[in-house]
């Protein structure tokens, strides 16, 4: 019998993508099949995707999109050039599409039932799908099977990005399994989504905490609470920081005052890193799209706290 859903991983392995790419085959019981991300523009991904169809007497109906970032979207017009599928996406994506899916929009194909739910964070764009039959939630870079996520302007947004896992956890805590944009199956949904949120609050804490021995930059904050990591995670690091720091700055909480000195070298290259230096001019363009590093961040702003 054919796997209701089966994981075809894409050959993309990096720090970005830990294995891979997951792209999911679901199967309906009637010999029809949905997508969800295709994965990067890898000819021989497509085609194996293409084959595992055929050998299961699968016919391709749509391509779901969780979002844009060239490791999940690339491939889709290939496979549906191959299989005749249309491909679906959030209303704000730029990636190649057909039709758009709202928050809460469902899609039947057989016994299928996929429901969309608008999921921003990672980035704007992002969708969230919930397999009804199966109970299976489909992540993609929402949540992944181990690690966290990257959250950076100016394509990702952590307010946004918390209300959504608390969202998953409210109305899809009790889902089976979640399969996740990278990383393997996990089994006990609603504790991820905890310590996902936990994790937040955490990172947020120590973020004030750091705050609370006065006025820094954010290379200033990196260094203070990344001391003991690899450095070549400090520029990551710098960019969640002002995710973190571009919502507190929006509550009041945290105040900004530009400084009117150029960038030392030092902290160009926590805040600017040259990345096919530090990745490798392969993995470069999605380190960018990731960490929104076309955001140059030129201007240096010395962040402190708000008394109440
Ligand atoms: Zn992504």
């Amino acid at each position: 019998m054919v796997e209701r859903v089966a994981l075809l991983r894409a050959p993309n392995p990096s720090a970005m993508t830990l294995d891979g790419t997951n792209t999911w085959i679901l199967a309906s019981r009637t010999g029809e099949a949905l997508c969800i991300d295709p994965g990067p523009a890898i000819p021989a991904h497509v085609d194996r995707i293409v084959a595992y169809l055929r050998e299961n007497s699968l016919v391709l109906h749509a391509i779901a999109l969780t979002h844009g970032h060239p490791d999940h979207a690339p491939a889709a017009p290939m496979l549906a050039a191959a299989t005749g599928a249309r491909i679906f996406a959030h209303p704000y994506s730029a990636a190649v599409h057909d039709d758009v899916l709202n928050d809460n929009q469902e899609m039947r194909v057989g016994d299928l039932q996929l429901v969309a739910i608008d999921a921003p964070g990672h980035t704007l764009e992002h969708l969230v799908f919930y397999e009804r039959e199966s109970a299976t939630l489909f992540t993609g870079d929402t949540i992944l099977g181990t690690g966290t996520v990257v959250i950076a302007p100016p394509g990702g947004a952590m307010r946004p990005y918390q209300a959504t896992l608390r969202r998953l956890l409210a109305e899809f805590g009790d889902a089976r399994t979640i399969c996740c944009g990278h990383g393997p199956i996990v089994a006990e949904p609603r504790a991820k989504i905890e310590e996902y949120i936990a994790h937040r609050e955490r990172r947020e804490a120590e973020l004030l905490a750091a705050l609370a021995a006065g006025p820094q930059t954010i290379p200033d904050l990196v260094e203070r609470i990344y001391r003991d990591a690899d450095m070549r995670l400090w520029a990551a690091a710098a960019r969640q920081m002002l995710a973190y720091l571009l919502a507190l700055e929006g509550e009041r909480r945290v105040s900004a005052v530009r400084l009117e000195r150029p960038l030392t070298e030092r902290e160009h290259a926590i805040l600017n890193p040259d990345w096919v230096n530090v990745v490798g001019a392969e993995h470069a363009p999605l380190v960018e799209a990731e960490l929104g590093a076309q955001l140059r961040l030129d201007t240096l702003y010395e962040y402190s706290l708000n008394l109440p």
